[in-house]
């Protein structure tokens, strides 16, 4: 191994690192040639990927790779501020480990190793514990211009309509609202994205809007929490991270309440994270599939050790076990929080509850939803083993596009593509998470081009009939 020299020149390094992107990427380009046809002008996108968060970068490029080039990819947020990464993640690090792979493809000078070695070392590289949320913001924004990623920001997606060509998408773009024509869309919008963030009815109708948020909030001031009493609802990692960033900004405590009796600490992501359970779990029996997600999504992942030590550091910091929330007032010298260990007093509360899993919320979707086949339609559990939540789930096809509840009905669905964190019943980890990305996204991939080629077998047939080009002349060869 050639001896570290120390950090590079950060600019020659990442210069030198897209000229060997360009090389690899050229010996990978096999097979070459379009099979699509050119877009017309205002004809419809053979792919609109709604998202450009790690999901929609990755997707995109895996589109490319098979020359699907007309495609566009949307994003409601402006350039740099697309996911959670630089808005509302509000832990120090990434949660997962620094080896984690996917948007790379497995072009070893596209992944955030190489990209973050070529500006700062292989002994940086190794000194470094975790990836920090701004520099894997910054690795995607490398990855959509180093790939050259047809992407639009500013751009929301309102709703999703059936269409000759497959979906009219009307969006709202900075100066109006537009519509957009596609064969196939698919939604990576974010691991909310088949639902909704969930803030308890509860808590929405005994306080002001001015005295809660929910976690996913980008606009939390916490300044405001200086000197202040912090009420945490929710023990996973996000609810930690917005307790230890109040108790950073001075909040003079912070009480963390959860329902269960002990904290939670076994993380089964870190178990699953094998070649077998990621591929494989998409084409395991529906009983199995609901088993392991029933399993994993009723336990919950902990909270990284980290996070917890970050938080817990802290005098003012306390954790409430067994204080399911029973009544909530707001009185003159604060919010009245009711539970079975007693009423505590706090000024503002912050709800890491998480998200919802249900497509009628989807603003995009409310006409589509009522025809979208979820679990619970397809798959009836063993008595004992029911379970609501997992009920709501799309019951998506191979290639994560939709099902129709009721056959004929609205046969564009299996156009419509899911990429978010509602696809783990059906796929297993892959949209919402990193950890299955390497093994989901082809899948994704193999869906969208299978379904394109197929639109299309008679025309890819008669230009099979119609090919003539001879692999040599007759001129000089001497027939008798
Ligand atoms: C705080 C936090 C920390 C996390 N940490 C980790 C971690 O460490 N490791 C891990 O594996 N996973 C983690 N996750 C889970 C997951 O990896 C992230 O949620 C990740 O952002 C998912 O990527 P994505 O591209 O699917 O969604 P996002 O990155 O959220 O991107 C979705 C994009 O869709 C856009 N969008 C949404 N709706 C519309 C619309 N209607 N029209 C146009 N655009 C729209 C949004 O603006 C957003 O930019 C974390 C999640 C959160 C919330």
């Amino acid at each position: 191994m050639a001896p570290d020299t120390g950090p590079p020149d950060a600019a020659l390094g990442l210069t030198a690192l897209e000229e060997q992107v360009r090389r690899d990427l050229g010996f990978l380009s096999y097979p070459f040639k379009p099979w699509l046809p050119e877009r017309t002008v205002g004809g419809p996108y053979d792919v609109v990927i709604v998202g450009a968060g790690q999901a929609g970068i990755s997707i995109a490029a895996g589109l490319k790779r098979d020359k699907v080039d007309n495609i566009l990819v949307i994003d409601r947020a402006s350039y740099g501020q697309e996911g959670p990464w630089v808005t509302f993640a509000r832990m120090l690090t990434l949660r997962s480990p620094k080896y984690l792979t996917g948007p790379d493809w497995g072009v070893p000078s596209l992944t955030v190793r190489a990209w973050y070695e070529a500006q700062h070392g292989r002994a940086a590289w190794d000194a470094m514990e975790k990836i920090p949320n701004r520099m894997w913001q910054d690795y995607l924004l490398w990855l959509r211009r180093v790939l050259a990623l047809p992407v639009e920001n500013d751009c929301r997606l309102d709703e999703i309509a059936p269409d000759s060509d497959g979906f009219r998408l009307t969006v709202s773009r900075t100066g109006g609202t537009a519509e957009i024509a596609a064969r196939k869309v698919v939604l990576c919008t974010g691991i909310e994205g088949a639902g909704r963030w969930h803030v308890p009815d509860r808590i929405r109708d005994a306080l002001p809007k001015d005295r809660y948020d929910h976690a996913s909030a980008p606009d939390i001031d916490f300044a405001r929490f200086k000197g202040r009493r912090l009420a945490v609802l929710g023990a996973g990692a996000s609810a930690f991270d917005q307790a230890a960033t109040a108790l950073e900004a001075g909040a003079a405590s912070v009480h963390l309440f959860t329902r269960r009796h002990d904290l939670h600490k076994v993380q089964p992501y870190k178990h699953l994270e094998k070649a077998g359970f990621l591929r494989g779990f998409a084409a395991l029996p529906d009983l199995w599939r609901w088993r392991f997600m029933d399993h994993i999504l009723t336990l919950r992942e902990p909270a990284p050790k980290e996070t917890v030590e970050r938080t817990a550091r802290h005098p003012g910091f306390r954790l409430v076990t067994g204080a399911p929330w029973e009544n909530l007032t707001l009185k003159e010298d604060g919010i009245r929080i009711g539970t079975p260990k007693g009423t505590f007093t706090a000024d503002h509360v912050i709800c890491g509850t998480g998200f919802v899993i249900d497509l009628s919320l989807r603003p995009e979707l409310q006409i589509l939803h009522p025809h979208i086949a979820t679990w619970a339609d397809r798959f009836p559990p063993p008595a004992g083993e029911e379970n609501g939540m997992l009920a709501a789930y799309p019951y998506l096809g191979p290639g994560f596009e939709f099902q129709e509840r009721e056959e004929g009905v609205m046969p564009c669905l299996r156009n419509l593509h899911l990429f978010t964190f509602g696809a783990t019943l059906s796929q297993g980890f892959s949209g919402g998470g990193m950890n299955g990305l390497k093994f989901a996204l082809p899948r994704l991939i193999d869906g969208i081009v299978c379904g394109l080629y197929g639109a299309e077998v008679e025309r890819h047939y008669r230009e099979l009939l119609d090919y003539r080009v001879e692999e040599f002349s007759m001129d000089s060869i001497e027939v008798v």
